[in-house]
C-alpha cells in the first residue's frame, strides 16, 4: 500500500502544546494537602515518633495561615507563598 497523499502540510497539528507561554500565569500553582496522621501517607498517631517526615509533616499542619490565623492543619488544601502556607480556603 503506497499512500500517495503526501501532505505538503502547512498548519501545525492542534495537539502540539509547544510555545504556550504559562510562565507568568500566576494562578496555576499547585496546592497540597497534608494526610491525617495515622493514614496511609499521613505521619505517624505517635507524635513522638521522631521520623522526620513524620515531624515535617506535623510542623506543616502546625504552621499558622497566616490571612485567618488559622493552623494548616490535615485534609485541608494549601499553597505555598512567600508568607508560608497558606489555605486555599482562605485565597480562592
Ligand atoms: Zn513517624
Ligand atoms: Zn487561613
Amino acid at each position: 500500500m503506497v499512500n500517495k497523499r503526501a501532505e505538503t502540510g502547512f498548519g501545525p497539528s492542534p495537539g502540539d502544546g509547544a510555545g504556550t507561554d504559562e510562565a507568568k500565569g500566576e494562578g496555576i500553582m499547585a496546592s497540597e494537602m497534608l494526610s491525617e496522621p495515622g493514614s496511609e501517607y499521613g505521619p505517624c498517631l505517635d507524635e513522638n515518633c521522631g521520623h522526620r517526615d513524620c515531624i515535617l509533616t506535623r510542623q506543616m499542619s502546625e504552621s499558622i495561615c497566616p490571612e485567618y490565623g488559622r493552623r494548616i492543619g490535615y485534609d485541608e488544601r494549601f499553597y505555598r507563598s512567600e508568607n508560608g502556607y497558606v489555605q486555599a480556603l482562605c485565597i480562592e
